[in-house]
């Protein structure tokens, strides 16, 4: 279980794309710990800078201020790399559906770029963000690697053709890549802001702020919302994969099945809130429920999700609080 006991070759070097970002901020910060070295690419686009120079102070750790969609950035910053972890992308089903060709360039020619430059360094392991959403309108429960069905939104599709894209590099170059489908991640430093933030950090801060956060739908929908120390163990224990499980995709949940609107009075007895929440119009491009099955991951990468949606959520209450 866990990751913090897992050991890279001295002196192993990271790249984390997207590193001012949520998961990525979180990725450098676990790295550092375990005393390894980190180079965060980032251009700011979504990140923070304040999620960079947290650690700026901190020897085994650089930041490059860079765009993915080119290339040369892409092959500088991969020169000397060991291990790159890929979260560079824009998030967010109803913003790629109002911006189809960012989304092309962003998340698919960023992603080709990225697997380019690191073939041509010959770094060890490519690890790279993938989504739940690639599973479409499949209605089957839980998601299942193999079973997917009919994309529902422009971000999907980059996510669908990222994992082609990398699979074609492990086919025909030989780069190890491993393609984390990840559901509904929520954790310290996620951002609470804009009209496209993640419902957990959204809530939490309206509630905090005593306004009434708007429910899409009837709140009945479900997800399996995963806490970011599980993201994390799974990225560091792909680095450490078989080179038989490459070229393929995992999903990377917990397992388990929550409902929005149970979630909701959670977070309003937690905060100590009598708030009702406003109940607005369901999303273009979403599902009603997701959860997955997190076998594959469990034989193939090792893969244990340490920390339950119970345990993870209690620890993002606590951080909301304290960081205000
Ligand atoms: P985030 O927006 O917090 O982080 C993404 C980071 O990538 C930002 O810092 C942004 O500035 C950077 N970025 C974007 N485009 C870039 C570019 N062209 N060049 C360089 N940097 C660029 O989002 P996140 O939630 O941390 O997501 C990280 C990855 O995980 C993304 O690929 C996302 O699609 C994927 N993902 C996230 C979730 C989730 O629940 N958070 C679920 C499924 C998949």
């Amino acid at each position: 279980m866990g990751y913090k006991h897992l050991k890279f070759p001295e002196n192993s070097t990271f790249l984390v794309t997207g590193g001012a970002g949520f998961i990525g901020s979180n990725l450098c910060e676990a790295i550092l710990d375990m005393g390894y070295k980190v180079c965060c690419l980032d251009d700011l686009s979504t990140g923070k800078q304040e999620n960079a120079d947290i650690f700026l102070d901190n020897p085994n750790y650089t930041f490059v201020k860079g765009d993915v969609k080119d290339l040369e950035t892409c092959v500088k910053a991969c020169d000397g790399i060991d291990y790159v972890l890929h979260q560079a992308a824009w998030g967010s089903v109803p913003r790629s559906i109002e911006m189809p060709l960012f989304y092309c360039a962003n998340n698919i020619t960023g992603t080709l770029n990225m697997l380019e430059a690191a073939r041509q360094n010959k770094v060890k392991k490519f690890v790279y963000a993938s989504s739940s959403s690639v599973y479409g309108d499949e209605p089957n429960l839980p998601k299942i690697e193999g079973r997917e069905g009919n994309l529902l939104s422009p971000y999907a599709l980059t996510k669908r053709c990222d994992e082609e894209w990398a699979k074609q590099y492990t086919m025909h170059y030989g780069l190890d890549t491993y393609g984390l489908r990840y559901f509904n991640v929520f954790g310290r430093r996620q951002d609470p802001n804009g009209a496209y933030a993640a419902v957990i950090p959204k809530f939490i801060k309206q509630l905090m702020n005593d306004e009434r956060p708007t429910i899409n739908g009837d709140g009945k929908q479900s997800r399996d919302f995963t806490y970011i120390e599980n993201v994390i163990e799974a990225n560091l224990k792909a680095c450490l994969a078989p080179h038989e499980a490459a070229g393929q995709a995992f999903n990377i949940a917990y397992g388990g099945r929550e409902y929005l609107i149970d979630i909701y009075h959670t977070l309003t007895e937690a905060l100590g809130k009598d708030i009702e929440p406003i109940f607005g119009p369901d999303r273009a491009g979403d599902i009603k429920h997701s959860n997955a099955d997190i076998s594959k991951a469990q034989k193939c990468l090792s893969y244990n999700p340490e920390y339950s949606f119970a345990d993870g959520l209690k620890k993002s209450i606590v951080w909301y609080c304290k960081n205000k």
